[in-house]
């Protein structure tokens, strides 16, 4: 748990270098290409997302052996060998996805939010940053005797963080969540 801004974890950072190569350097000259970056882009969008397959990472792998074997072009294969070797090198960090944990918490589908009462000052920052309205209580009002601590509302929220870098109490603590997808392979 931690109010700071966490690092990328691997599977964000690489599906992001993937969609820049699909964006601004693939050509579409040789067909397998972008076809197997547009596979990688989608597994990998499932994985962070929470949505995983025991069977993913083996996917991801043929994926990147079969582009490095079609790729005509140095980018290409520097993009195949890239996420081929992050694959192999980072194997426990994507498991852990697979199991619905990101240990960074970057991965908005698998944190969720938190007010730690003890810490909120009520001084009303947080629900002014956030964009969905999912943060309830009213300012400290002095002698009222029931000033409560503000709450996230998770149903509403979306994982943005913004609340996180208001608070100046670093009240707002990311929670990791601990899920399993209901529709993945055992
Ligand atoms: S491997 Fe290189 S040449 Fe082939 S489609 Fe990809 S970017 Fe273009
Ligand atoms: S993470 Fe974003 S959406 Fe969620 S409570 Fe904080 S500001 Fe609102
Ligand atoms: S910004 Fe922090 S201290 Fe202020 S109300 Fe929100 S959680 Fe509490």
């Amino acid at each position: 748990m931690s109010s700071e801004i966490p690092a990328k974890c691997e599977p964000t950072r690489v599906l992001e270098a993937l969609k820049e190569f699909a964006n601004d350097a693939m050509c579409d000259r040789c067909l397998p290409c972008p076809i197997a970056t547009r596979q990688a882009i989608a597994l990998l969008e499932r994985v962070v997302g929470g949505r995983g397959e025991a069977e993913d990472l083996a996917r991801l792998t043929r994926i990147s052996i079969r582009l490095a074997d079609a790729a005509r072009c140095p980018r290409g294969e520097e993009t195949a060998n890239a996420l081929g070797e992050s694959l192999q090198n980072n194997k426990e960090e994507y498991e852990e996805h697979l199991a619905g944990r990101c240990a960074s918490g970057t991965c908005r589908a698998l944190v969720r939010f938190r007010v730690v009462p003890e810490r909120c000052t009520m001084c009303g920052l947080c629900q002014e940053a956030c964009p969905r309205g999912a943060i309830v209580g009213a300012p400290y009002v002095p002698y009222l005797g029931d000033n409560r601590p503000y709450v996230i509302r998770e149903k509403k929220c979306d994982g943005c963080g913004r609340c996180v870098e208001a608070c100046p109490a670093h009240a707002i603590e990311r929670v990791v969540k601990e899920w399993r997808c209901q529709n993945r392979s055992p």
